[in-house]
């Protein structure tokens, strides 16, 4: 596929995903410092990366690139693309717990506890800073992802013994990676 630049065309790479237990996972990242055709292009491959696999968010920890960049889209249509880089949550509010998923946990589901209502600050692509208030399944799908991007993901939230109950379906996944 292929998506518009300045310049014109360019082709788009649909990156490898890592998946539990790589120890990448784990790593922080930086905040984004040139808002540059490169930088369009890494926005451009994570959210059809995210299509093809087919989330409805993925942070660049996920695709091994070490640098602030989110991108989602919870339309069905995958038209409505969302890409936030360099985010600061400045408020939140309320909690909400949900089944969540993620890609880099194939298979597993588990119910985690976020805040219902988060204003954000980030910039967008294209080095302009934006701010956003959402809520509910947007709110906790950001949240998530700002939480890969400080190399926590998703069981990091659960209980020992929630652990403990996944530890199978973990174990499967690691002999699979
Ligand atoms: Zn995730």
């Amino acid at each position: 596929s292929t998506y518009l630049t300045r310049k014109g065309r360019c082709s788009v790479e649909i990156f490898t995903i890592l998946r539990f237990p790589d120890p990448r996972l784990k790593l922080v990242a930086q905040p984004v410092i040139r808002f540059d055709d490169s930088l369009g292009q890494t926005c451009a491959n994570m959210l059809q990366t995210m299509y093809a696999a087919n989330g409805i968010g993925l942070a660049a920890t996920q695709v091994n690139i070490q640098q602030q960049i989110l991108v989602v889209d919870l339309s069905a249509a995958n038209n409505q693309p969302l890409v936030i880089i360099n985010p600061t949550i400045m408020n939140k509010a309320g909690s909400i717990i949900w089944e969540e998923g993620c890609l880099s946990f194939p298979g597993i589901y588990a119910k985690v506890k976020r805040s219902e209502k988060i204003n954000l600050e980030f910039y967008d692509p294209q080095g302009q800073r934006q701010n956003m208030s959402v809520e509910g399944l947007l709110a906790i799908c950001i949240q998530h992802e700002i939480d890969h991007l400080n190399g926590i993901t998703f069981v990091d939230h659960l209980s020992p013994l929630r652990k403990k109950l996944l530890r199978n379906k973990l174990d499967k996944i690691s002999q699979e990676s």
